[in-house]
């Protein structure tokens, strides 16, 4: 059957393009076990170390005996628990928005949002170094895709001009998650709010990590704007939060909207809800450990500077995603197998997941690497380096 599956694959490998998992024996943190051997990584989007702490352990195991394992159904059947319903309530109040509402995944919640809010009437303006979900959503909504060049508001100002479509829905990533780079979230909601458009935030890199006391990118000093109706915020809860799940936040009728139409929330099981008890922990440890946030800028500090006088390129960020470009993809895989040979784990990204010719390796930095590891990390750089 398809034998034409084979030589794609093949073309594929041929191109440095194959992808492997790799089998991870212990839990997530700043080492990790891989087949019995140690490796320091940073390869994990646990910005704060959240994903094992004893804390998070703690409130599984008190939302398992409380809750049982499995939700049982949907949320409009009778899945939806006093843990999913306190948790939307805790989000909103830590948001600052009327209501919130959990998915299953940031997939899913960006897949639901978009088709729930555009179709075929409608236009949708996108930054093109959006993340792959919410291109999916927009291709599924079936509204006119429209997708302007990283972070030009004069490009997206235009079609916005131009549009007489029923309904506008502009579409970016707060923090880019293969640049690191963060959004003008506070231009993108003016030209929201004069082309009576909505905002589709997504946040799953910021949340926990920007803000005041981890609220989120809307709570950076130069947003400000956080109040705006025109905004759709999303937030993914296995990220920084080290659980799993995601949430909506905007006003009530977007939400009500939301419950009654988004079809990834509506055809699908709710999350065990012990997951939701244990997000409560986590919310708290963001709230109250500013130190998490202020040890994991100590650390994107200190890459920068250990690289600065290197032939290392990162790229412009100021969160803990740290892009080093290479370039090509067979070159981003060459780097990334020799750190892997010294125990060092950093991806590397090629396209389709980043434009070609922009292959890279993904620095991911958290709370829990020490100044030792980023040190390690940065020598075997300069290292290889001079290797090649
Ligand atoms: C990870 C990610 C998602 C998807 O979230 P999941 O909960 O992993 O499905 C959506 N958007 C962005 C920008 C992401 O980085």
């Amino acid at each position: 059957m398809f034998p034409d599956l084979a030589d794609q694959l093949r073309a594929r490998e041929q191109q440095g393009l194959r992808r492997f998992r790799q089998i991870v024996e212990s839990p997530q943190a700043s080492h990790v076990t891989i087949d019995g051997h140690d490796y320091l990584a940073f390869s994990s989007n646990d910005y704060l170390g959240l994903a094992n702490h004893p804390d998070l352990i703690h409130s599984i195991c008190e939302g398992a005996q409380h809750y049982g394992v499995g939700a049982g159904a949907s949320h409009l059947i009778n899945g939806h628990s006093t843990a999913h319903h306190i948790l939307e309530e805790t989000l909103a109040q830590f948001t600052g928005f009327p209501r919130a509402l959990l998915f299953s995944t940031g997939y899913m919640a960006n897949i639901g949002v978009v088709t729930a809010l555009a179709g075929r009437e409608d236009a949708i303006f996108a930054d093109k170094l959006n993340h792959a979900s919410l291109n999916d959503a927009a291709l599924l909504s079936r509204a006119k895709f429209i997708r302007y060049s990283h972070l030009d508001l004069a490009a997206l100002e235009q079609r916005l001009a131009d549009s007489n479509a029923r309904r506008k829905l502009v579409i970016s990533d707060a923090v880019f998650s293969m640049e690191g780079d963060i959004a003008p979230i506070k231009q993108l909601i003016a030209l929201c709010e004069k082309y009576h458009a909505l905002l589709l935030l997504d946040d799953a890199h910021g949340f926990g990590v920007l803000g005041q006391q981890g609220r989120g990118s809307l709570f950076l000093p130069d947003s400000e704007s956080v109040h705006s109706p025109n905004i759709v915020y999303m937030a993914t809860l296995g990220k920084a939060a080290g659980v799993f799940g995601a949430f909506v936040a905007a006003q009530a009728d977007v939400v009500e909207t939301l419950i009654q139409s988004a079809r990834s929330y509506i055809y699908t099981t709710a999350t065990p809800p012990l997951l939701s008890h244990a997000l409560l922990t986590s919310l708290k440890l963001i709230e109250l450990d500013e130190w998490r946030r202020e040890a994991l800028l100590q650390n994107i500090a200190q890459l920068k500077n250990d690289l600065l006088s290197s032939c290392w390129k990162l790229l412009p960020s100021s969160t803990p995603i740290q892009p080093l470009l290479i370039g090509e993809s067979h070159e981003a895989v060459r780097i990334s197998r020799a750190l892997r040979e010294r125990g060092i784990l950093v991806p590397a990204i090629r396209p389709p997941t980043v434009p070609r010719g922009k292959a890279r390796l993904r620095i991911s930095l958290s709370t829990t690497h020490q100044p030792h590891d980023i040190l390690r990390l940065t020598q075997a750089l300069n290292e290889l380096t001079l290797d090649s």
